[in-house]
């Protein structure tokens, strides 16, 4: 839940009072993107990696938020000081449409203000590694741009909700016969002792945790690769695992029914979430990034 007051275009409003038109094009055309952005122990995480994918989405859509860096994080301040001091991890949630018009049309023929939502919520510190979940894989249905954290999730959802209508929890897509990432997170595999993950490209979401992963098997000199997976190499790896700023790693149990690594925990996985651990720890109490200008 929403922790009150939230932010709604230079205002600070109770969730009940914080109002949108219809006209706004977020609601009429998906016209909008967004940012969750990881607090831990009232630490924004990552932030300049945040603030930077915000301005390439914001760019890839021509928005002009009208908001700088410094003002970013001014207001992700006060919301992380409405965080609950004892509540290890929270986060926070920014959404920022092109604006309001006077009638609905899908070429912009006025100068708008964008509309600017955001607030912070608690979460479940997770202190273990998430159970391991059951999944499909379904062909990406999404749009050509998922490089964009666009709010239009409309093909995610209906992946999802058909996944679970099926008894799965989740589902990973592929296009052309190669993996590229699930409804809500990035994936890595484990082939002959490799660490795998696909190389970045406009089908997929260049996830903050993907980046810390990546970068924490380079320093501990875990073997890694950046390269395209197939579908068979998914079904052959040896582990599985999703990541994301909200999940953080997941752990995959089953394909379409075929048990991954006869349904146990990966020596590779349980390793990488100890440096994670350890990595979120040391950020945690070390790092003044959030004092970023
Ligand atoms: N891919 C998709 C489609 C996502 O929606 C997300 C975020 N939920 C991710 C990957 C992971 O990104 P991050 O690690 O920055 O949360």
């Amino acid at each position: 839940m929403p922790i009150n007051p939230v932010f709604l275009n230079g205002k600070w409003l109770s969730i009940d009072q914080a109002m949108i038109s219809p006209l706004d094009r977020g609601f009429l055309f998906a016209d909008g993107c967004y940012e969750v952005i990881p607090i831990y122990n009232q630490k924004v995480f990552r932030l300049s990696d945040h603030l930077q994918r915000l301005e390439y989405s914001l760019q890839s859509l021509g928005i002009d938020s009208g908001y700088s860096n410094k003002d970013w994080v001014e207001l992700f301040s006060h919301l992380v000081k409405q965080t609950d001091d004892k509540n290890y991890k929270s986060y926070i949630y920014l959404q920022i449409t092109r604006g309001v018009e006077s009638k609905r049309d899908h070429i912009v023929k006025e100068a708008i203000v964008p509309t600017v939502f955001c607030y912070a919520e608690n979460t479940a510190t997770l202190n273990d590694l998430p159970e391991a979940i059951s999944v499909t894989l379904q062909e990406d249905i999404r749009w050509h741009r998922g490089d964009i954290k666009a709010i239009s999730l409309l093909g995610s959802v209906l992946a999802r909700r058909q996944a679970m209508d099926e008894g799965y929890d989740d589902c990973i897509f592929y296009r052309d016969n190669e993996i590229v990432e699930s409804s809500s997170s990035n994936l890595f595999i484990v082939e002959g002792g490799v660490v795998k993950t696909p190389p970045l490209s406009n089908w997929l979401l260049g996830g903050i945790t993907r980046l810390v992963l990546l970068e924490l098997l380079e320093k501990y000199r875990i073997p890694f690769s950046v390269e395209p997976i197939s579908v068979e190499q998914l079904h052959h790896a040896s582990e599985i695992w999703l990541s994301s700023s909200i999940k953080e790693l997941i752990p995959v149990r089953q394909i379409d029914g075929q048990l991954i690594s006869n349904g146990e925990m990966g020596e590779v996985l349980k390793k990488i979430w100890d440096c994670w651990r350890q990595y979120i720890h040391s950020y945690s109490e070390n790092q003044i990034e959030s004092k970023l200008t």
